[in-house]
């Protein structure tokens, strides 16, 4: 099974630790602090790379992959089962959207 999904990664160095600035107002019905606008700011944890594009948008392919012994590789034995194994969802890298 495999679903596209979007990654945010640093432009630089590649990482995935990458935070953007935002703004947000107190909610009291909720209690909590709730986002009202994301801005073009974005920050690398990993490199310190800092600016509006320091960020940039990968399509990956999110696969999931079951250890080997998990239920849903019962087959032909028994019938696959319900995953019992706390499945692992790796992203692939399939290309940049920004074509750097
Ligand atoms: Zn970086
Ligand atoms: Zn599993």
């Amino acid at each position: 099974m495999s679903t596209t999904v979007i990654k945010k990664i640093c432009s630089v160095c590649g990482s995935a630790d990458v935070i953007r600035d935002a703004i947000v107002a107190w909610s009291e019905p909720a209690q909590a602090w709730e986002l009202v606008s994301v801005l073009d700011n974005g920050d690398c944890n990993a490199c310190g790379n800092s600016g509006n594009s320091a960020i940039e948008d990968v399509e990956v392919d999110a696969i999931t992959i079951h250890d080997s012994d998990c239920a849903t590789h019962n087959e032909p034995a028994q019938p696959n089962g319900q995953c019992d194994c706390g499945f692992e969802t790796r992203l692939i890298a399939k290309r940049s959207l920004l074509g750097r």
